[in-house]
């Protein structure tokens, strides 16, 4: 089959499954796409927590987990995905890094392209690594919900993702802070320390600030920069 039919037996998958799981739970949104994809997926996550992971390998133990290694996360975030890997000893941690190490972009770039310039500083970082991982897979899942911002809140459950060329799941695209807080409670799930000190919106050390109470958790991420998505799901 070529790349360019795959793509387009895909794309139609991705809107007959976008009408037909519209409304479907967390659980039937990821139990389709392990019988449709088998192997063919990954689970991306930024290890703020593992809400995703557990939901994930409850349909499939041995679930591949993308994790952006940018070389700027919090120890926190590290020690987090490393608890992961304990609590949920079959998935398989994929480490996505940029091509250059923070060093060898330095001394390209200058330092701190975060500060100068973050939208290049996450394409290097962020943005390539995920396409090149990605493009390894026929479908990825995301954490994103509607509630996280106002881009957000159109999120469907599954769609067609057109820059990466592959589906996307969005189990939990539906679910409120109330039903995400209930299932960590209810299920003792890991979290990243850093929730408890006021992190609400936890990315790369140098672009993530504590959130003041009752203020937007993504108020944190590029404070004092126009910026506010990483360029991941636009
Ligand atoms: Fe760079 Fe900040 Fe983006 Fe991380 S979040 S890749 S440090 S600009």
């Amino acid at each position: 089959m070529t790349t360019a039919t795959r793509t387009e037996e895909l794309k139609a998958l991705a809107e007959k499954a976008s009408a037909e799981l519209a409304d479907a739970t967390a659980l039937e949104a990821l139990r389709w796409t392990a019988e449709t994809f088998g192997d063919d997926f990954i689970v991306a996550s930024n290890m703020q927590d593992a809400v995703l992971i557990d939901l994930a390998t409850k349909v499939k133990s041995d679930v591949d987990i993308l994790f952006l290694e940018t070389g700027y996360h919090f120890a926190e975030t590290i020690g987090t995905r490393d608890a992961v890997a304990t609590v949920y000893p079959d998935v398989k941690i994929v480490n996505a890094a940029a091509e250059q190490t923070v060093a060898q972009q330095d001394a390209e770039y200058g330092p701190k392209l975060h500060d100068r310039d973050p939208n290049l500083c996450c394409h290097l970082r962020k943005v390539v690594p995920l396409r090149k991982t990605l493009s390894n897979y026929s479908a990825w899942v995301t954490g994103v919900r509607r509630v996280d911002a106002p881009t957000r809140a159109n999120t469907p459950i599954v769609t067609w993702d057109d820059r990466n060329g592959l589906v996307k799941v969005n189990p939990i695209a539906p679910w409120t802070d109330d039903e995400f807080n209930a299932y960590i409670d209810e299920h003792g799930i890991l979290q990243n320390p850093l929730v408890g000190e006021g992190y609400l919106s936890i990315g790369c050390a140098p672009c993530t600030a504590k959130v003041a109470p009752g203020a937007d958790p993504r108020s944190g991420r590029w404070a004092g920069k126009s910026k506010t998505e990483c360029g991941l799901h636009a």
